[in-house]
């Protein structure tokens, strides 16, 4: 196949076609146990091959593919890869996968209500039992995103429209001072990037010490506010972090709540990947005081274990998200415009990415997210304690599956034992910075990591 019949192949063709790719990815799923966690270096050679496709020639579609998915079997960290303990990238699940061959197949614009109503009504739905299970109350609801970054940029917006409705028209201006937002100096440091892009510059951002432990500090955050107001600031925002991304620690969701609330400020929880935690009993009381939220960050795409790029912003106001994106547009239907994404959201063509979640949910249900959740902290802790046993020290005190540790020759040996599980290439795990402090992060993002590569990696990382 190739030239325009590459584009629309008659039907016979599109299922022979789409069996070869099915048997192939099967295959590249099977031979992980053969193959490195770890990404090669890109080859002179392989590049000189991707500069020659000039597209000036049409190739034929299947080797084309082919040539791809060898490239990415070696020229990728391996998220699919059991051994893969690193940064939250998920091997997604199967039930996630199927959703988006059926989004590809009907590929619904959703958009607008009236396109794609049932997509609509579904995607909406995810969100709305996700806030539920969360302890947001009635009415509350939101919208998928491409990813946590895109859900905490709305909170951003949100905050400053709750607190100056004059800012969507106005700008800035509007507030008579400096907007300040305030988040942990361990949280996940894009909230710079959000108030660049939200024109409230990076000087808006407070970054409040930290207790020793990774969590926010109460009291610095209280003490940060007051002398902001004092100096003419306008605070708008409390981020509390539920899972910060280094090592799963919590801030502490009840006092941050009530210090918004008596502020008057936002008060949004970033739990893009802590918070999977809801599907856990035990798990969501870790996370009490998240139902305080404003508004909450939850990615699909880590802990729920969805493709790639899928996160959700949650809202208890969901009126404050249609000012700040409303839009009225001549050639968009007119119809149920309360219930149409773009007036709701950033995006405007939208894929029909809350599908990964219904399915994967729909079939797992609540207690079967758990048992994945649960089942992975269990894991993370037999690396912890295999590790102790070894004479290693755990660094942080976090309940989520997250094990950030420190070698028995301290912190300065922690990029010895990286570089030497990347040149194994069997495992993957990371450095990660810990108070100020290098660490060595592992994470179990893969539902097919079990109790002997837990055991490998700590058997390799005591002997080498
Ligand atoms: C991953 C992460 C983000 C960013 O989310 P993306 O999906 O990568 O855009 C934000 N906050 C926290 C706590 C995260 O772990």
């Amino acid at each position: 196949m190739h030239g325009r019949d590459a584009l629309f192949p008659d039907f016979d063709q599109i299922t022979d076609a789409e069996n070869a790719l099915t048997e192939r990815l099967s295959q590249a799923r099977r031979d992980y146990a053969n193959r490195k966690a770890t990404s090669a270096e890109l080859t002179p050679d392989w590049l000189g091959e991707l500069k020659s496709k000039q597209f000036d020639q049409a190739e034929e579609l299947e080797p084309l593919m082919d040539w791809v998915i060898n490239a990415l079997d070696v020229g990728s960290v391996q998220m699919t890869h059991p051994g893969y303990l690193g940064l939250f990238n998920p091997a997604p699940t199967f039930a996630s996968e199927c959703a988006d061959r059926i989004a590809s197949a009907f590929n619904p614009q959703i958009c607008v209500y009236s396109h794609a109503p049932a997509a609509v009504e579904i995607e909406q739905h995810v969100i709305n039992e996700l806030a539920r299970r969360a302890g947001l109350p009635k009415g509350s609801g939101g919208h998928f995103t491409s990813g946590g970054a895109e859900a905490n940029s709305a909170a951003v917006l949100c905050a400053l429209q709750a607190k100056c409705p004059e800012y969507s028209d106005k700008g800035i201006y509007e507030f008579g001072g400096q907007p300040t937002i305030y988040v942990s100096k361990e949280s996940h440091l894009a909230w710079l990037k959000m108030a660049h892009s939200a024109g409230i510059g990076r000087n808006a951002v407070r970054l409040i010490a930290t207790d020793g432990q990774g969590q926010m500090d109460a009291s610095c955050l209280a003490t940060a506010i007051d002398e902001d107001s004092k100096n003419g600031c306008v605070p708008v925002l409390i981020v509390a972090t539920a899972g910060t991304t280094n090592a799963g620690m919590i801030d502490p969701l009840k006092p941050c709540g009530a210090l918004a609330r008596e502020q008057g400020m936002w008060f949004h929880v970033d739990a893009a990947w802590g918070g999977a935690m809801i599907a856990s009993t035990e798990g969501r009381t870790a996370l009490d005081g998240i139902e305080l939220a404003d508004s909450i960050t939850i990615d699909a795409h880590k802990w729920f274990a969805t493709t790639m790029g899928a996160g959700m912003f949650l809202t208890s106001r969901p009126d404050i998200p249609a000012q700040v994106f409303r839009i009225s547009a001549s050639y968009m239907p007119e119809s149920e415009a309360a219930k149409d994404f773009y007036v709701n959201s950033n995006q405007w063509s939208r894929r029909f990415v809350g599908l990964r979640l219904f399915l994967a949910l729909g079939a797992a249900g609540w207690d079967g997210y758990g048992d994945h959740v649960e089942r992975t902290i269990r894991l993370t802790n037999r690396f912890t304690e295999n590790l102790r046993n070894a004479g290693w020290t755990k660094a942080n005190q976090s309940l989520m599956g997250v094990s950030c540790m420190v070698p028995p020759e301290g912190h300065d040996a922690v990029q010895r034992y990286v570089d030497a599980v990347h040149e194994d290439g069997r495992f993957w795990i990371s450095k990660a910075m810990f108070e100020g402090k290098p660490v060595l992060r592992a994470c179990v993002t893969n539902g097919r990591t079990d109790e002997a590569i837990i055991d490998q990696l700590t058997e390799f990382l005591t002997t080498v």
